[in-house]
């Protein structure tokens, strides 16, 4: 099983648009970006999306990506569904997997598209090319938000989605021991409603015993990738991770 990161950006993405901040500006010198949030899991030749980027065209091709078979979607903000029809022209009748309500709130969006609409409810499992997936309920006021537990072979590989520190005890049993935790963090510092900081994730990870821990959703608040690097294990577009004969491997996209 394969779990790569196909955008570590928060909604506007890194660089953003108008600003000239340090980190954007840094970002712009190298080239280099933090596209729209989406996690791709590949297993036995199929491919799972957990949330389609707005960036999607481009990370699909970056990754030799030829087909998608199935969707997750963690809510209804746009950096997290807005890509959908990234693919859509060359690959209709998608089967996308969510809650009746995030179904009901993107659905809104995507009345021109026909997509196989397949209901799951938090904390019961489903499986996808021979991985196990159980949605658990987070909490991304005020909308409906999950995040996504994959097991495979004894592996565990949890992602928050999007959610602040208070997260319904029944979903912090689910998360528990984790080989890889992908959680929100962000900002380094700071409070928010909707949303955790590095601190708060990092001991998130402590309390559900992450054995390995990549920040994602990442904004343009913490510095320059390289020097923020050096203080939190931050994640990056196009970073792996691959589980298989009792090792996880790590390795980075071009
Ligand atoms: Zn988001
Ligand atoms: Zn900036
Ligand atoms: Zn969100």
């Amino acid at each position: 099983m394969i779990v790569t990161l196909l955008g570590t950006g928060d909604s506007p993405g890194t660089p953003v648009l108008n600003c000239h901040c340090r980190t954007c500006e840094d970002a712009r010198k190298r080239g280099w970006e933090r596209k729209r949030f989406s996690v791709m899991v590949q297993n036995s030749g199929k491919t799972v999306l957990i949330d389609t980027s707005p960036d999607l065209r481009r990370q699909l091709l970056d990754n030799g990506v030829e087909k998608v078979d199935a969707v997750i979607w963690t809510h209804c903000h746009f950096d997290h569904f807005g890509g959908f029809g990234e693919f859509y022209r060359v690959q209709n009748n998608v089967r996308v997997y969510s809650t009746p309500q995030i179904h009901e709130d993107i659905g809104r969006f995507m009345r021109f598209l026909t997509y196989k609409t397949i209901e799951v409810e938090p904390y019961t499992p489903f499986t996808i090319g021979g991985m196990d997936f159980t949605i658990f309920t987070v909490n991304h006021p005020p909308v409906s938000a999950v995040g996504v537990k994959i097991e495979w072979q004894g592996y565990k590989v949890v992602v928050s989605g999007d959610t602040n520190v208070h997260i319904p005890e029944e979903s912090m049993k689910e998360m528990q021991n984790p080989d890889l935790l992908v959680v929100e963090a962000l900002a380094p510092t700071g409070r928010f409603k909707k949303h955790m900081n590095a601190r708060e994730a990092l001991s998130l990870a402590k309390r559900v015993n992450a054995e390995k821990v990549v920040l994602t959703h990442l904004g343009h608040f913490y510095p320059p990738h390289h020097v923020a690097a050096k203080n939190y294990p931050v994640g990056e577009d196009y970073q792996s991770f691959s589980f298989g004969e009792g090792r996880l491997d790590e390795f980075f996209g071009d």
